[in-house]
């Protein structure tokens, strides 16, 4: 694999910086018009549902009864432009929150169809394609197949979704599902929200009742509005990406309509408790403000992850997606192009972290990878990726895939630190 040839100013760093964020600045621009709408939505939530101090003390035991909690939920439904919610430490991960919307919103017997090709790893031993795990889907009696509309470069390409054999999987399918982000797929690009929109829209005119739930994982208030507003029945996610904002030390949420809330809380918790129950031990004042800063830490996020992308294009390394490019979740594929790359790329971000920095990452093998993985993070929650970090398997393109950035000015001064080590190599 030819190394990027290296053809920009970065041996002054600091000009680069500046020349970057003024080539850079309509782009910012747009970014924060988002967060601003965004923020306005959240901060009405907040207004609407007369949030107070009396919220911020849970109740302890069963947890019934808790104020703090039902307006921590109604808050968040009317951010994710859904009907109802549910926002929870207890939720172990992302992947759990996602497995309790499947057994929630699936029976045994019944068919899943996913409109985005494999999905995330995870999430193949929670379906059945991976493990033997009597408690997956496939296992319960879950019917699954998968359909990748994606043209080569890894768009997508609506028509694959009118084939016949494709409108016959639609056809009887009882949930579809749809996942927003690419997660660690190079070959497919991330799905936007008008891109649900119409893909929802199709799939309904073949199959009306199908419930649709999309993971929606690195995706929230990355765009104006959400897949709850155009079509979704759910969205599932995890506290420690976006929506936590940092704050949330644990944790996931579902939005979506009643109906189908009401029943993945019949799968979270008991039939007959539901969301009623679930002692929040002193945690909804944090997923609360998490909430509310949520918006403009992303926005950040989102600005640092377009100021990589500038740069190390500059710098002559393919980048997914491009810095002009239009974004739907906060992640940020760069080709380093060689294992020494990958490891400085790594190592300079782990040594400009905020906790454990004096720790050099080392590659290490990782359930369902074939290729040891680098993993980059200090971070103040363990494995948190709403705060910057990064990962890449070691082998060809050698890619990195960086996300997060609770500042702007981190994501900008490990930029700075990287770059000059990474233009040494060459
Ligand atoms: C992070 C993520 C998940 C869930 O992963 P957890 O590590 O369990 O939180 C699911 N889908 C996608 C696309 C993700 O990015």
């Amino acid at each position: 694999m030819p190394l990027p040839t290296v053809s920009c100013p970065l041996n002054n760093m600091a000009a680069a910086l500046t020349t970057a964020e003024q080539a850079l600045a309509e782009r910012f621009a747009s970014i924060h018009a988002t967060e601003y709408t965004v923020f306005e939505r959240v901060l009405s939530a907040f207004r609407a549902h007369k949030v107070s101090e009396s919220h911020f003390y849970s109740v302890s035991g069963y947890g019934h009864d808790d104020i703090g909690r039902e307006t921590l939920d109604k808050v968040a439904a009317d951010c994710f432009m859904a009907e109802a919610a549910m926002v929870r430490p207890h939720w172990v991960s992302g992947t759990h929150a996602i497995a309790t919307a499947l057994r929630g919103c699936l029976q045994p017997g019944q068919h899943m169809l996913c409109l985005t090709g494999r999905p995330y790893d995870t999430l193949e031993e929670v379906i059945g394609l991976r493990g033997k795990s009597s408690q997956s889907l496939t296992a319960w009696g879950v019917t699954y197949e998968e359909i990748a509309p994606f043209d080569d470069d890894g768009a997508l390409e609506l028509a694959q979704l009118a084939t016949e054999k494709a409108k016959a999987s639609m056809a009887k399918a009882n949930m579809l599902y749809i996942q927003r982000s690419c997660g660690y797929a190079t070959w497919r690009q991330s799905v936007s929200v008008a891109d649900i929109q119409a893909m929802v829209a199709y799939a309904k005119t073949i199959n009306p009742t199908a419930v649709v739930v999309v993971d929606n994982c690195y995706g929230e208030f990355v765009e104006a509005t959400e897949p709850t507003a155009v079509g979704a029945d759910i969205v599932v996610g995890s506290l420690i990406k976006n929506p936590g904002a940092g704050l949330a030390e644990s944790g996931g949420y579902i939005a979506g309509k009643t109906e189908w809330v009401n029943r993945c809380a019949d799968a979270w918790t008991a039939p007959g408790v539901g969301a009623k129950g679930g002692a929040m031990q002193n945690t909804t004042r944090t997923l609360l403000q998490g909430l509310f800063l949520a918006p403009s830490v992303v926005a950040s996020a989102v600005k640092g992850m377009v100021l990589a992308a500038h740069l190390f294009n500059q710098a002559g390394y393919k980048v997914s997606p491009v810095a002009a490019a239009s974004r739907t979740d906060i992640i940020q594929t760069i080709e380093l192009g060689s294992g020494d790359a990958l490891k400085t790329f790594c190592k300079v971000l782990q040594a400009n972290s905020p906790v454990d920095s004096h720790l050099t990452p080392q590659p290490d093998q990782l359930p369902g990878y074939q290729d040891p993985v680098l993993m980059a993070g200090g971070t103040f929650v363990q494995g948190s990726t709403i705060e910057l970090s990064a990962d890449g398997p070691m082998r060809p393109p050698y890619a990195a895939f960086m996300q997060g950035g609770l500042s702007y000015a981190h994501v900008r001064t490990v930029l700075a630190a990287m770059l000059p080590e990474l233009v040494k190599l060459h």
